[in-house]
């Protein structure tokens, strides 16, 4: 088979490789479309560390081509998606439900083999079915709107509250419909990239402001004077981690939900945080949010088809990391049919 296989940063090539074979309580899936992440992004520009070489992505959907022994619940055929995400039921954060922090969690795609290939093998648990109207791109958006539906319920966000979203990005987009969707009734999304702003408003944004020409403080002001309830960091920059927390009213939460580099860190000023009695919170990959993101794609409360910018077929892989980040870049699909 195909596979795109991240040898160290900056190293990512096409391969042919073994088909792998599903062992006891796994799956081997044949897949159809693989999104792009921002993690794909860090593990390429040596931001994130990985288990190299390695086959990258983990946003994908297919249809289970086998069966490891013992599977029960799925059957040969069936059209799935995946929380990418293995965890080992036993340390002590699993025990406690939160298995998304794992300490001998394996990705796929960083840890473990992923999905930009023709075939993968997951855990039978891992695996969900998706309804049959549901396309194969739409549900390979699956773990990034899980990501987001899991950032959201850390974010607690009650409905007639303003919801600030820094970055308007494929993730922005995602947590701009959530926040519309849990009934914020402002929803303000700072964004330098036009397209991404009109992205936005197509979303559910209510207003989009331009941090490369307005001043982004000045402008939420207008809408709410004391400051956003909830700020929601989306793009993993530095500078904006730093100015999120005084976009926040008093007793506010601010989520760092962007993937930041490993080795930096960010200025910020701890007396504001004790004073003004803020929730300053990491949100990191999905606690049980699967089925959920699995529902809402599938009832189309959430709508990802204007988001993809790009499709690329496996073979040119390593195109991706050049239209990273460009202006006309949104979400980044890959083609492993
Ligand atoms: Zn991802
Ligand atoms: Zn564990």
């Amino acid at each position: 088979m195909k596979a795109a296989v991240i040898f160290r940063p900056g190293d990512v090539k096409v391969i042919d490789k073994e088909i792998p074979t599903p062992r006891e309580g796994e799956v081997l899936i044949r897949i159809y479309a693989c999104g792009v992440c921002g993690t794909d992004h860090s593990l390429y520009v040596g931001g994130f560390p990985a288990n190299f070489p390695v086959v990258i992505g983990h946003e994908f959907a297919g249809e289970v081509a086998a069966l490891g022994a013992g599977v029960t619940t799925l059957h040969v055929g069936d059209r799935v998606t995946v929380d990418p995400n293995r965890v080992c039921h036993k340390c002590d954060y699993c025990r406690m439900g939160k298995e998304h922090l794992c300490e001998n969690r394996l990705s796929m795609g960083v840890e473990i083999d992923g999905a930009d290939a023709e075939y993968c093998v997951m855990t039978e648990s891992n695996v969900y079915r998706i309804p049959d109207q549901m396309t194969y791109e739409q549900a390979a958006f699956c773990e990034p709107l899980a990501c987001a539906v899991h950032g959201m319920d850390l974010a607690r966000v009650i409905p007639g509250d303003t919801v600030m979203i820094l970055g308007a990005g494929g993730m922005g987009n995602l947590l701009t419909q959530l926040a519309a969707l849990r009934g914020a009734v402002n929803i303000i999304v700072s964004e330098p990239i036009k397209k991404r702003r009109e992205m936005a408003l197509e979303n559910g944004a209510t207003h989009v402001i331009d941090p490369g020409v307005q001043d982004v403080d000045a402008e939420l002001r207008k809408i709410r004077r004391i400051g956003a309830d909830v700020v929601v960091e989306a793009a993993g920059n530095l500078k904006l981690q730093a100015q999120s927390i005084y976009y926040s009213r008093k007793g506010g939460t601010i989520v760092w939900f962007g993937c930041s580099p490993m080795d930096k860190t960010v200025p910020v000023n701890s007396y504001d945080i004790n004073d003004r009695e803020l929730n300053v919170l990491g949100s990191f990959n999905n606690q049980f949010a699967t089925a959920r993101a699995v529902e809402l794609l599938g009832s189309q409360k959430v709508r990802v088809e204007n988001l993809i910018s790009h499709r690329i077929p496996l073979k040119d892989y390593p195109a991706v990391f050049d239209l990273f980040g460009k202006p006309d870049t949104l979400k980044l699909m890959v083609d492993t049919a």
